[in-house]
């Protein structure tokens, strides 16, 4: 990208270091510098308009531009711009969004605790764990397993969980509490001639083995998304969460369900918990909770995990654990008018609808010589592509493919050589089409 000095991508470079990038290679070639958007589409400083597949990073749910969300904010910041919720302190917006939870919540939950990003509720899942592990006088109950191409987040903690070795490689990480087991993609980690059945029962015996090897003593919980998001889109194979649910029951461990991408209507079911009939103790909740228009994120606990943690935090004198920003007022009340859109335009109703003209045209894609799998679920997918000539640099071909997608006014995201697509939950069948159409071309010129 050639920029002019002073130009928003020059000054882009001189200033800001960014995330999942090559600093390097961002210094020669800038960014895409994103100005306005409405809808499912964006656009850039010099008018060039993209449908956004990526709503955003999987998150803008209801689409760009919603002026309810801005007065929602507005109305808010001028009542009351912030307050907290530590030491005996709250305020209506934060006690609205916390029931409106309790009662959306799939499975009995007890109590909401707010953070602000995915990361920070994966986190604060872990240290509840932890709380409550010593609380019930089980110190040694610390252990927690997540998967190999799991995405839960990357503060210190929930980096760990991440099961990608581009999130631990020169961070020193993961924590030594923190295990991967089995991912469950079936092209890439099946047995010769095991059949997809049997690769999921393997995926449970694994996880069994690993929680005999550590001592089922010693493992507190397990972190999962229902369908892997930031890890490729691993839609698990039938009869995986069936086998390995009876495995975390065995042993009387937690299962943390990782909603951050597949919370509020992203599989076609307002949770992906619905989706797959999980039975989780804690539900991490973010993106889509607000449709990014304000960073929230939550945890719903049910009452194995509340009761314990009142206890300790009873014994000690307080719960020492708590953001400035935990249920900011202003993102709650941003979140609570977007679940009611959610609602009121019934979008749940919208992925169901729309979602198999999406899927028909994903797998699709598959018929081009680039792709090698297509995968994916209600409004969320992936294409991966493979070329001996990039066989070498995995990331490569997709880092192509991605450039190409954005110079035929498409934004997906590669991750590695898989092409994510999951668009705004408000998108209609013909821009399901054009979306397609554009991602059809642009493999065609790849080469
Ligand atoms: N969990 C999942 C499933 C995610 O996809 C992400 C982000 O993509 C996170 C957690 C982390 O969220 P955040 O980026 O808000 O910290």
């Amino acid at each position: 990208m050639t920029s002019l000095p002073n130009s928003l991508e020059a000054r882009d470079i001189a200033s800001q270091l960014h995330s999942y990038a090559d600093a390097r290679k961002q210094e020669e070639t800038g960014g895409i510098v994103i100005e306005r958007g409405d809808g499912i589409y964006v656009e850039d400083i010099h008018g060039k308009r993209y449908i956004e597949g990526m709503a955003g990073l999987w998150s803008v749910a209801v689409g760009f531009g919603e002026k309810r969300l801005v007065s929602a904010a507005q109305q808010q910041m001028e009542k009351l711009p912030y307050y907290h919720t530590f030491t005996y302190k709250t305020h209506g917006p934060s006690i609205e969004l916390a029931e409106k939870l309790l009662e959306m919540a799939p499975v009995p939950m007890s109590k909401v605790y707010f953070t602000n990003s995915g990361s920070e509720a994966n986190d604060t899942a872990i240290k509840l764990i932890w709380y409550r592990s010593n609380a019930l006088g089980q110190p040694e109950r610390k252990k927690i397993i997540s998967r190999v191409r799991g995405y839960h987040g990357v503060t210190l903690a929930s980096a760990s969980l991440t099961g990608l070795p581009n999130n631990h490689r020169s961070f020193d990480l993961p924590i030594p509490q923190v295990l991967h087991t089995t991912c469950p993609h079936y092209r890439t980690n099946k047995k010769d001639g095991e059949s997809e059945a049997a690769f999921a029962k393997r995926c449970a015996e694994d996880l069994e083995s690993m929680i005999l090897a550590e001592g089922p003593e010693t493992v507190a919980a397990f972190f999962a998304e229902p369908v892997m998001g930031a890890g490729g889109v691993i839609v698990p194979p039938d009869g995986y969460w069936d086998a390995i649910q009876p495995v975390l029951k065995k042993y009387g461990i937690l299962f943390v369900a990782d909603e951050v991408i597949c919370g509020f209507g992203r599989t076609g079911e307002m949770f992906g918990t619905m989706t797959y009939g999980l039975q989780p103790d804690i539900m991490t909740l973010s993106k889509a909770l607000s449709s990014s228009y304000m960073p929230i994120s939550a945890l719903l606990i049910n009452d194995k995990v509340y009761q314990p943690i009142a206890d300790e935090s009873h014994r000690i004198g307080v719960l020492g654990h708590g953001y400035t920003g935990s249920g900011h007022p202003v993102a709650a009340a941003v979140a609570l008018e977007n679940l009611k859109i959610i609602e009121e335009r019934d979008l749940v109703g919208n992925v169901r609808a729309v979602s198999p003209v999406f899927q028909n045209r994903l797998q699709a894609l598959g018929e081009r010589d680039l792709v090698v799998e297509t995968r994916g679920i209600g409004l969320i997918g992936a294409a991966e592509l493979h070329h001996p000539a990039y066989a070498d640099a995995p990331g490569s071909l997709g880092g192509k493919a991605n450039a190409e997608f954005h110079k035929q006014g498409l934004i997906s995201r590669n991750m590695l050589d898989a092409m994510a697509f999951c668009p705004p939950l408000i998108i209609t069948e013909p821009q399901v089409h054009e979306m397609f159409d554009i991602a059809e071309k642009a493999l065609d010129t790849v080469e």
